[in-house]
Order: structure tokens, then sequence, then C-alpha cells
């Protein structure tokens, strides 16, 4: 991806390299439980470094809101870098002044330091000016590394990149070629797999993909209200009766941008909302009054897959179904396993992302067959909503 600078282009050596990573893992006991995001950042870090340059790590954990809160401290994560980088790690106890001032000007070329919590400033998530020269007097070279942070204009996202001359890190550069590739100048035809709970929750994000994508399948709880907006009686299953129009209108902006809508033509009914409950699947013109849809059906699988077959690129956010209680993990888990072998083949790229996504693929057995996945959570949704994420534009000017 041309319109972004990336280490390529980055004189490293010598230079103290502000780099903003997404160190927000999971924590347990004051331990990371989950190292996912630290092992994303390690191309970055280990590039920079072994090319000379000073890596001075910024990142938030949590919501302390401007103060200094004991258990939001990123020192747990210490301990877990070193032993992945193979190297020593700093630590100050500051992102900002004499701590972090100190600790930087100990540094030897190649050398690896974390700075404390940036959200323990009240400017950080308000780029202040202040704040943002406070940090951007502490290096020479900007990098962002965090995607999964850059849907917010906060001082180490956004605000350091107008002070600094700034750069992609890897893992940034990574996300940003596989979305790319997914819905900016995709392969086509594209398809997009949408499903989860609501639509309220989605709204954007499927009025933006009826004009990018050539066909929509639409699964999960979200269906139902599709469904309920199209005349069927959905009977006691998830369903925002209230979202009919809305849900009519983005069937219609859909037919005016030629994309396929794909609707469930049957589901899995149940009338308990419990792991194993007895279930049966029903044409979606006779579900039972008294039964809620829990998985699309057999031959809405059948459908599915066969618009996976007629695709070139897929995305995919949202499971189709209950996915976490089997046996309601079929729809959801049979689509995924069709995805990942198409793109095992060659036939498909596919990229997926959204939390219960990534869940929902892992269960699935195929997050690895993905040709990306993403784990930005928000930023990704945003992307998918076809907005522009300030702490990529910021760079896309640099
Ligand atoms: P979301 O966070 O919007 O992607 O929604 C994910 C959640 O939707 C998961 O917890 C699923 O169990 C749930 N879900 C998917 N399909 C259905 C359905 N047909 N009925 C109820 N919940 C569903």
């Amino acid at each position: 991806m041309t319109s972004f600078k990336t280490l390529d282009s980055a004189d490293v050596k010598g230079k103290r390299v502000l780099i903003r990573v997404d160190l927000n893992v999971p924590m347990k006991d004051g331990m990371v439980s989950d190292d996912t995001r630290i092992r994303a950042i390690l191309p970055t870090v280990k590039e920079i470094s072994s090319k000379g340059g000073k890596a001075i790590l910024l990142a938030h954990f949590g919501r302390p809101k401007g103060e200094r809160v004991a258990d939001m401290s990123l020192a747990p994560v210490v301990p877990v870098l070193q032993t992945l980088l193979g190297r020593e790690v700093g630590f100050a106890n500051d992102c900002i002044g004499n701590d972090a001032a100190s600790a930087i000007a100990r540094m030897s070329n190649g050398d690896v330091l974390l700075l404390e919590n940036t959200r323990f400033h009240k400017g950080e998530e308000k780029n202040d000016p202040i704040f943002v020269s406070a940090l951007a007097e502490l290096g020479d070279i900007y990098v962002n590394d965090a995607f999964s942070a850059a849907h917010r204009a906060h001082a180490s996202t956004e605000g350091l990149a107008h002070h600094l001359p700034s750069f992609a890190g890897r893992s940034m550069q990574a996300e940003l070629e596989a979305l790319g590739k997914a819905l900016t100048a995709p392969r086509r035809p594209v398809i997009a797999v949408i499903g989860g709970a609501k639509v309220s929750t989605k709204i954007e994000l499927l009025e933006n993909l009826v004009t990018k994508v050539d066909a929509l399948v639409i699964g999960g709880g979200m269906a139902n209200t599709f469904l309920n907006a199209e005349g069927y009686s959905v009977g006691k299953s998830l369903c925002e009766h209230e979202l009919a129009d809305t849900a009519r209108r983005i069937m219609s902006k859909a037919q005016d941008a030629n994309c396929a809508i794909i609707l469930p033509v049957d589901a899995v009914v149940a009338w308990r909302f419990e792991a194993n409950a007895p279930s049966q699947a029903f044409a979606v013109d006779s579900i039972p009054a008294d039964g809620m849809m829990l998985d699309i059906g057999p031959h809405s699988i059948e459908r599915v897959r066969a618009a996976i077959d007629d695709a070139a690129t897929l995305v995919w956010n949202g499971p189709l179904g209950a996915f976490e209680i089997p046996p309601f993990d079929r729809g959801t888990f049979a689509a995924a396993q069709h995805a990942a072998a198409r793109t095992r083949d060659g036939h498909l790229l596919s990229v997926a992302g959204g939390g219960d996504t990534v869940a929902a693929l892992n269960a699935a057995g195929v997050a690895g067959d993905f040709s990306y996945i993403s784990t930005a959570g928000g930023a990704f949704l945003e992307w998918l909503e076809g907005k522009h994420l300030p702490g990529v534009e910021v760079l896309r000017r640099a």
C-alpha cells in the first residue's frame, strides 16, 4: 500500500523512535493471560531495535480516565515482552516528564523501553496539545503499530503524527493491506457475511457494505429483523420489530447498488435458549409461534456455501447463529469451514474481524486458514462502516 510510509523508508539508526502499540491485553491477578497482542508488535519492535533505533513503546491500558490507577499499570507486560523479545526491556513510571526523559537518556541504540500507561494523563484522550508536545519531546520519529486504537484521535494515536516524521509499523501495515484488498480495491465478486445479535448495532455497517459488495449474507439474530420486515412471523425469536423500516431501507439501498441480499430460507428453531435444547429446522414461512430461530437451517447453509463459491473476496463479521451453545453453532461453523477451505485452495481472499467473530472462527478451528483475521474490534467495525480512522488518515498524509 503505497499511500502510507512504512518502515522501509524510515531511517531509525540512533534515533529515539516512539512506537504506539496495542498492549491492552487481558490480565488476570496482575498477570498477562493472553499474549496475542504482544506477539503482534514483535516484528516492528525487533526490526527497529535490530536497525539500531531506540524503541520506546507507548500504549494505553484500560480506562483509568486520566488518573494513576495502580492495577492499570503496564508494568506486568514487561516480563512477557522480555521473554518474547529475548532481550531486556526497560520501564519508565511515567510516559512524559523526568521519569521518561531520564530513562530514554540512558538508552543505547537497539534498546527497548516501555513507558507507563498513556491514559494516566487526561491529555491523552483529549489529544491536548500540551500533552502531545510533552510526548513529542521524547522522540525523533513516530511509528504507529496500533490499528486497533486508530479509530480514536488521541495524543498517542493521532496528535503525535503532526509533530514527528510518521510511519506505519509492520502490524499496522499488514492490517491496512489486508483491509485494502478486502474492500478498497478487492478482486470481485466480493461477498460480505454479516451476523450477530442485532441490526441496531450494525446499521451503518450494513448501509456501507451494500454499496461496496456484490452479495451480502445476513445471518444471526439480525436476520430475524429482516425476515420480519419482509412479512414473515418470527415467533419468539430475537427481533427488533421497530427496525422494520430500517431493514427495508437497507434492502432497497442494496437493490439500487446491485447488491444481492441473501437471507436465511430456513432456520433451526428451539423452545429454550440452552445447550442441546431440542430443536428442529423450519422454513422461514412456517416458524412456530412459540419457537426461537437460533441458527440458520440446512438449506440456508447450502445457499451460503454456494454464495462463497461464487466469490473471490470475503469479508466476515458476526456469527450466523447462537454459536456459543451447540447445536446452534452449526451454521457459523459450516460457513467458516467452507470459507477456510476455499481460501486454502487459493480461490478466496478472506478477511474476518470483530470480537465474537474471532471467537467463533477459533471455535470452528479455522482462524488460521483465513487470509487475515483482524483482532481490532471497534476500529475494524468503524472501517467496515466506511469511516475514516483518524490514526490512519494522519499516516496517509505524513
Ligand atoms: P454481535 O456481538 O452483534 O456480533 O452478536 C453476537 C451474538 O449474537 C452472539 O453472542 C450470538 O450468540 C448471538 N446470536 C447470533 N444469532 C442469534 C440468534 N439467532 N438468536 C439469538 N442470538 C443470536
